[in-house]
């Protein structure tokens, strides 16, 4: 899976390995953006010198997780984002009414 550049591996990566040149990996500080989405999936950011490609894997814990786990987790990660999407909405609308003087 590939988003704007950066891949996200399904999977998690054997001992920290870069998939591409093999380069040991170090673990890279989150944005705000990927905490929140880490908060409910388990995505490791990491960003290989050797290669100096960046990519999201799946953290250990998402292995050792049941598929009841995994699935509410990704069902909250769906609500959070819709619930984003329907405020930014609500608040363009009540501008908008604002505006045209409601
Ligand atoms: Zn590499």
């Amino acid at each position: 899976m590939k988003i704007k550049g950066i891949r996200i591996y399904p999977r998690q990566l054997g001992d920290h390995e870069c998939p591409h040149c093999g380069q040991r990996l170090e673990r890279r500080p989150r944005r705000l953006w990927q905490k929140a989405v880490s908060f409910v999936l388990p995505l490791r950011h990491y960003e290989c010198d050797g290669c100096s490609r960046r990519f999201f894997a799946f953290s250990p814990r998402w292995n050792s997780m049941s598929i009841i786990e995994k699935s509410l987790r990704v069902l909250a990660t769906a609500a959070v984002i819709l619930a984003v999407i329907v405020i930014s909405i609500r608040i363009l609308i009540t501008g908008i009414l604002i505006l045209s003087g409601y």
